[in-house]
């Protein structure tokens, strides 16, 4: 489903991912670890676009990023992206927010976009609280509906970029809990977190960055029972 090969990319003369190469095959659950600073949220925002790589491949089910304005296009369609901070918008209800993208974008009846946005916010377990306002939720049940707004989408790829690092302990769980669901649908994923048992869970590959590269790639098993680098030793002993 992912294809990366060769990949590097600069911030002017920094050079923030050094030869990134990536499969990810269609129904893969890939969770992407590494110190901060590491190019982990660089990686996965090059995968839809958010940033520009400047050498190297990256194709989203044969389709390859390049400038051209329609290939972007074609792959935000594919892939939805979940992040740290929710992004909800605040004066719309949690309904009006899943429900935004598919009209406007997508350009479905609005009887049609909420009976998708109902579906995918009774699937992340907050079907009651359509009619509120995102500030009248917890940072668990806002990022489920981040997570079901994306699911409005239809994609076939969910990338994460740390999506419960700035939630308190209590509501992590329920987070990680709508993730492995999705995970166990069927979902193609790519996660960046530190949710070691989340890894241990759900993941088919654990991939381990350090400045800019991929040092270390494994089933989670072997991983974490028996990692290879002392890069990922020294990291492993930090989180674990
Ligand atoms: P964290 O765990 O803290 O989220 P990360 O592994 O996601 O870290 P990135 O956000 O990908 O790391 O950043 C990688 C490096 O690139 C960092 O050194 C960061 O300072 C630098 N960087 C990120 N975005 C930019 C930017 N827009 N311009 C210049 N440098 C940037
Ligand atoms: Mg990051």
């Amino acid at each position: 489903a992912i294809d990366i090969s060769g990949l590097n990319k600069w911030y002017g003369s920094f050079h923030v991912l050094r030869n990134i190469d990536l499969t990810v095959r269609r129904g893969e659950r890939i969770v992407v670890c590494g110190p901060s600073g590491s190019g982990k949220s660089t990686m996965i925002r090059c995968i839809n676009r958010l940033e520009e790589h400047q050498q190297g491949r990256i194709a989203v089910d044969g389709i390859e990023l390049t400038s051209d304005l329609k290939n972007i296009d074609n792959v935000r369609r594919e892939v939805g992206m979940v992040f740290q901070h929710f992004n909800l918008f605040p004066h719309l209800t949690i309904l009006e927010n899943c429900m935004l993208a598919p009209v406007w974008v997508r350009k479905m009846p609005r009887s049609q976009a909420e009976e998708v946005a109902m579906h995918f916010l009774t699937r992340v377990k907050i079907p009651d609280q359509a009619r509120k306002y995102p500030g009248q939720l917890s940072g668990g049940q806002q990022q489920r509906v981040a997570i079901a707004r994306s699911l409005c989408m239809n994609p076939k790829i969910m990338l994460f970029d740390e999506p419960t690092s700035a939630l308190d302990p209590e509501m992590i769980k329920e987070v990680l809990d709508t993730m492995i669901q999705l995970a166990e649908d069927g979902m193609t994923m790519v996660c960046v977190t530190h949710e070691m048992g989340f890894a241990q869970a759900v993941a088919n590959r654990v991939i381990f960055m350090d400045q800019g590269q991929i040092v270390e790639q494994n089933e989670p098993a072997a991983f974490f029972s028996a990692p290879r680098s002392e890069r990922t030793k020294l990291f492993l002993g930090q989180v674990l």
